[in-house]
């Protein structure tokens, strides 16, 4: 893609090693995997030598591992079906503010259509969920709680394995959305009491339309989606076999350079944004400073408009986003930025900047020229219109 690319939240490219193991399912093993010749044979072989690298990286059991189309759909699947499946010992569910939307408008639906309780839990401005406000939100008849592992808008990393053990203590189950996670933060469930877990492989050099549930064995969940018994009546319908095999080689890569990677993605962020606040008067970074994800950057520059932003930079060549893709467009103001009380002003001017594997240092100079005369000439327009 032509341009410089800043968008790694939305999605990433897929990394070529991922398109190469792709391509022999995409063209010759096109057999459906649920047939008995040899040729379905061997697509049935990559599903499971897929899960098994799946297990392996997440530390998991390949039995723990259900493939999905995305996201949304294991944030919907693992929500659905963990409500369901406990309504007998109780109908309350806990989330908090910050989530993406895949989980909190399920949550809201469980509530609105299907008489749960659904306590949201408030996030202050630091964007970091407080474990005693989870511990406040609990009570007796919660059965299910969700927390993200990192935020997709201000990529603040929650305390996710203290948050588990509570969660695990007071008996109910416990669902991360770890979409933005994975890649970034290694994911050790061998030790983590987390019973539910959602990954997207296009948010790590993967496919898009490709995920992952894990399901804890034992967990007490139910399948949601009815018709074939494809990943052991787990989740019906005919594999992705391409997919499947893309996700396990891009979880499998992402591990290899993770932590130099992560340092180069955090000093190149940290670069940028000392030059932003040194250069741009009225920076605010959104969300905390240190416990982030190393590649995202949120910014708010007083006084201008993200959408105009966003054109600016578009017609620069520079790919960016405000809030998250899914809302863009739209004129309501992140849901995140609100709930951790930026003000509306400050959230409508934010910019949200992910860098990515093949992003450089001259690539976030060149941007943050353009960002710099952008601001300014955006500042003296509407100083011009008051
Ligand atoms: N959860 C989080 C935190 C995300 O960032 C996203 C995508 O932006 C999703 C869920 C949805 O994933 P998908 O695009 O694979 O449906």
């Amino acid at each position: 893609m032509q341009g410089i690319y800043l968008d790694h939240a939305a999605t990433t490219p897929i990394r070529p090693e991922v398109r190469q193991a792709m391509e022999p399912y995409l063209a010759d093993i096109y057999a459906n995997a649920s047939s008995i010749y040899r040729q379905a044979q061997q697509a049935r072989a990559a599903i499971d030598a897929a899960r098994d690298t799946v297990a392996a990286c997440l530390r998991a059991r390949p039995s723990e591992v259900v493939f999905t189309s995305g996201g949304t759909e294991s944030d919907n699947a693992a929500l659905r079906g963990a409500a369901f499946a406990g309504q007998e010992r109780g109908r309350h569910l806990v989330t908090t503010a910050i989530e993406h939307h895949a989980v909190l408008h399920t949550m809201e639906d469980l509530a609105a259509r299907y008489g749960f309780e659904l306590s949201v839990v408030k996030v202050p401005r630091d964007g970091i969920v407080r474990v005693s406000d989870i511990a406040d939100a609990l009570r007796p008849d919660t059965v299910l709680v969700s927390v993200m592992w990192a935020n997709n808008e201000i990529g603040t990393i929650q305390p996710i394995a203290e948050i588990a053990s509570l969660v695990r203590n007071a008996g109910a189950v416990f669902h991360v959305d770890a979409v933005q996670a994975a890649g970034a933060i290694p994911i050790d469930l061998s030790t983590l009491p987390v019973d539910l877990l959602s990954l997207s492989a296009h948010k790590f050099y993967g496919p898009k339309g490709s995920g992952v549930l894990f399901v804890r064995d034992g967990t007490p969940w139910w399948p949601t989606q009815s018709g074939g018994a494809q990943e052991r009546e787990r989740r019906a319908g005919t594999e992705n076999v391409a997919g499947i095999v893309g996700l396990a080689r891009a979880l499998e890569l992402a591990q290899v350079d993770r932590d130099e990677e992560s340092e180069r993605l955090s000093q190149l962020r940290d670069f940028v944004l000392t030059d932003l606040e040194r250069r741009i008067e009225g920076t605010v970074v959104n969300g905390d400073r240190e416990r982030r994800l190393p590649n995202n950057l949120n910014v708010s520059f007083d006084g201008v408009h993200g959408e105009s932003l966003l054109v600016g930079l578009d017609l620069a060549g520079i790919m960016a986003s405000s809030g998250s893709a899914c809302t863009s467009g739209s004129l309501e103001p992140s849901h995140v930025l609100q709930a951790i009380g930026v003000p509306r002003d400050l959230a409508q001017a934010s910019l949200r900047l992910t860098l990515g594997r093949c992003t450089t240092r001259g690539e976030a100079e060149t941007a943050l020229d353009v960002l710099d005369g952008l601001v300014r000439r955006l500042r003296s327009v509407s100083l011009a219109h008051a």
